[in-house]
């Protein structure tokens, strides 16, 4: 018996300690499909390493009212149901029904599943923690209304909780599991680079959405709406000292203006908003500055027991996008082995409606996919202009 609870303790240990500051965890609780199966599931992994080795030097307070004093309501995480589109309010300090605790210390929790996102859009992502922004020096006998007003989303930092991610499952999707090389004949497009562009939205990677709402407070603080720039201290850095041009939506890099050249790693971003088939692009450094800017702490290179974390992958297709770190944690046989089941998944009564619609950024797609080649490129952007 005290052998069995030694196990069971070590078997604990091992599941919580981790290799990074941040744990971004999905959650498959709205999966009501069983869509997201094994390759799936490592990719997203995968595609969350991007981020989590880059964030060791970072960390989250607890976002659980429980963990503070004076708390007179209740919280939530508002985002649109990724199966229906419907408007969730997930409670913050809330368990799932898959163990995870929305709103635990140094963790994001990004629920995902298939169904809402469809047409042209390859997949969305949706979430936010506070209904307004630009409330900055709030004083509170409520702490964590204190905390998430002050400290969460303040005018110099942003720490995302999570939000949901809506996967187009009509898609024809590259999920080869082999994420060091990269097969630009199938037609496909890559889930790898649209998690980590989704993953990226809930980082912190976007403008408001509600109408009247400029964004998160940080967000505020480095985007020029005058031109639908980026300002930046670190954004503009990293592009040459310029301000980097936002499309109109304001939460993309804009796809006709960006310069590549201006990159000092002459790499294509991940957020730009549209993708095609048979091309890869990784989370850049580019894209890491806007976070660096929001104020996440960004280490220089990726750290963690990745054994390909120094993989720099070298993107040749549709538009010879340069080259970008590509860590990968753990090939897909030694997930498997750590992963033996990818659970059932099942669906969670989550309380009432969002008071107001969540934010939601798309990644559009696929309908470019026959101009698949860089002598085309001017003509796919001509067709951009009019999507
Ligand atoms: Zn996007």
């Amino acid at each position: 018996m005290f052998r069995r609870i030694w196990f069971i303790c070590g078997l604990i240990y091992t599941a919580s300690s981790s290799y990074a500051a941040i744990d971004i965890v999905f959650d498959y609780t709205y999966d009501t499909v069983n869509w997201f199966g094994n390759e799936q599931r490592y990719i997203l992994d995968q595609a969350a390493y991007a981020f989590e080795s880059r964030l060791g030097g970072e960390s989250f307070a607890s976002a659980n009212p429980a963990d503070y004093a004076g708390v007179t309501s209740n919280y939530y995480l508002y985002a649109s149901n990724p199966t229906d589109g419907s408007s969730l309010s997930i409670q913050l300090g809330s368990t799932t029904a898959e163990g995870n605790l929305v709103g635990a210390a140094d963790t994001v929790t990004i629920f995902m599943g298939v169904g809402a996102a469809s047409g042209s859009t390859n997949a969305w992502a949706s979430g936010q923690f506070l209904s307004t922004h630009g409330v900055d020096n709030t004083s509170s006998s409520d702490k964590f209304k204190e905390y998430l007003d002050n400290v969460r989303d303040s005018n110099t930092n942003y720490d995302t909780i999570g939000g949901t991610i809506s996967v187009n499952s009509s898609r024809a999707w590259y999920f080869d599991t082999d994420l060091t090389d990269y097969d630009y004949s199938t037609g496909k497009m890559d889930f790898y680079s649209t998690m980590v562009h989704e993953i990226g939205h809930l980082m912190g990677f976007r403008k408001g959405g509600i109408s009247g709402d400029a964004g998160t407070d940080a967000w505020v603080q480095n985007f020029n709406t005058g031109n639908n720039t980026w300002t930046g201290a670190q954004g503009m850095a990293a592009y040459g000292g310029n301000p980097i041009p936002m499309d109109s939506g304001g939460s993309h890099f804009d796809y006709n203006d960006f310069n590549q050249s201006h990159t000092s790693c002459n790499c294509h971003p991940s957020m730009d908003p549209y993708s095609s088939v048979n091309q890869r692009s990784p989370w850049t450094e580019t894209d890491f500055a806007v976070l660096k800017d929001i104020g996440y702490i960004v280490s220089a290179s990726p750290s963690g027991p990745g054994s390909n974390n120094a993989n720099t992958f070298t993107d040749t297709s549709l538009q010879a996008r340069g080259t970008s770190p590509l860590p990968v944690r753990e090939d897909y046989a030694t997930w498997i082995a750590a992963n033996p089941d990818s659970g059932s998944g099942g669906f969670v009564t989550t309380g009432s409606a969002a008071p107001e619609p969540a934010y939601i950024f798309t990644l559009m797609g696929g309908l470019l996919a026959f101009l698949g080649g860089r002598k085309n490129l001017g003509k796919i952007k001509t067709l951009l202009r009019i999507a």
